[in-house]
């Protein structure tokens, strides 16, 4: 008997039962599939013979399909359901959290799209404390970072426009006048057209030399603080018409770009020179410390007014604003650059006697 429970009896199924005695008059075993209503019965029939060739009974083993599968049928049944379901939950769920996690990144675009060179305000709102919201607060980070260097590029460009447009108005204005003919006229104007060229021949180096303190790499060695300062004294004294005394030296080493150094401290050396009246006493030192070693240069020059102090170590900030003045206007910033090169600083202290102009560079650890 099917080890599953079966819901028809083979006793009232006299109809099978004729046809399996028909199929295995002639001895064989049958195999087969019997309709009966809505039942669909697998049956098999051997015919049982107690003398050979006289079947004598017929064994009938018969099996609805559907009711021994059932069980199986509706077990996958209810796991394809459970699967779907759980996919379908898994899927959504996914998609939602995919969804939340690609917003940001979905805002990140369309930020970086909307800025251009007309519009870089535009930043993008931080939320959350996650990777994405530490992504997001680097892309602003970044784009504050290149605002300032193309508003810097613009100011350097505006800077510069103005200043070339001085030694280009005067040597037009000479030229337009000039009488050819007056050999006095054509001498003046000559020596203005070479002054002026000059100073815009000053101008392209120092832009370049700024240009190359804000990005060349340090070229680091050890350098020895007292043979460093008494080698600058000996360069300052090449400068006549004043009286340069060695305040004092600090004892001990640093690492640094000399070469760099030796040009910001030449041109506090020059400014000294440039700036105080001459015959006056310019004193240049140097004192070393655990964290730092400052360089500097002291003069009895006009001094710089308070308002001023700041504004000297931009580009082209003087104390008189009006252009045209001797000097580009960069010196101090090409300092400024090269000290914060180090991740140094400036350090100035003035009055209507004199200024003390310093460089301060921290020493690494160790030395
Ligand atoms: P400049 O080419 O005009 O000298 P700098 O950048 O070297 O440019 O200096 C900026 C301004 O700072 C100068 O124009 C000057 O007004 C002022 N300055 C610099 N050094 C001194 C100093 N030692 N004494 C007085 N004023 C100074």
């Amino acid at each position: 008997m099917p080890a599953v429970a079966q819901p028809f009896s083979l006793t009232t199924e006299s109809a099978l039962i004729t046809r399996v005695t028909r199929e295995v008059a002639d001895g064989t075993v049958r195999l087969g599939t019997y309709v009966s209503g809505s039942t669909q019965l697998r049956y098999i029939a051997t015919p049982v013979a107690v003398v050979p060739g006289s079947p004598a009974a017929i064994y009938l083993v018969a099996i609805d399909l559907d009711a021994a599968t059932s069980r199986l049928t509706s077990g996958l049944t209810t796991y394809s359901s459970v699967a779907l379901i759980t996919l379908l939950a898994i899927g959504l769920v996914g998609w939602f959290a995919a969804g939340r996690l690609l917003r940001p990144l979905q805002t990140l675009t369309d930020a970086a799209l909307a800025i251009t060179p007309t519009d870089r305000t535009t930043r993008i709102p931080v939320v959350g404390n996650d990777d994405i919201s530490r992504l997001t607060e680097n892309v602003n980070a970044m784009l504050d970072r290149l605002d300032s260097a193309l508003t810097t590029q613009r100011q350097l460009l505006e800077d510069v426009r103005h200043e070339l447009r001085t030694p280009v108005t005067i040597v037009r204005g000479h030229l337009e006048v000039l009488d050819a003919e007056d050999s006095d006229q054509v001498a003046v104007t000559r020596a203005v057209a070479i002054r002026e060229l000059d100073r815009m021949t000053r101008l392209i180096e120092e832009i370049e030399s700024l240009a190359d303190a804000q990005s060349a790499t340090l070229v680091l060695r050890t350098v020895d603080v007292e043979s460093f300062t008494t080698h600058m004294f000996e360069i300052a004294q090449g400068i006549p018409s004043r009286t340069w005394v060695l305040e004092g030296s600090g004892q001990g080493e640093v690492v640094m770009d000399a070469e760099r150094v030796t040009q910001a401290w030449v041109q506090l050396v020059a400014n000294a020179a440039k700036y105080s009246p001459e015959g006056s006493t310019v004193l240049i030192g140097s004192r070393v410390s655990p964290g730092e070693v400052e360089f500097w240069v002291s003069d009895t020059g006009p001094g710089i007014p308070p308002a001023a102090r700041e504004r000297i170590f931009e580009r082209f900030g003087r104390v008189d604003q009006s252009r045209g003045s001797s000097g580009s206007g960069l010196g101090l910033a090409i300092v400024r650059a090269i000290v914060i090169a180090h991740g140094g600083r400036v350090t100035l202290i003035s009055s209507d006697t004199g200024s003390r102009f310093g460089l301060v560079i921290p020493r690494t650890e160790g030395l």
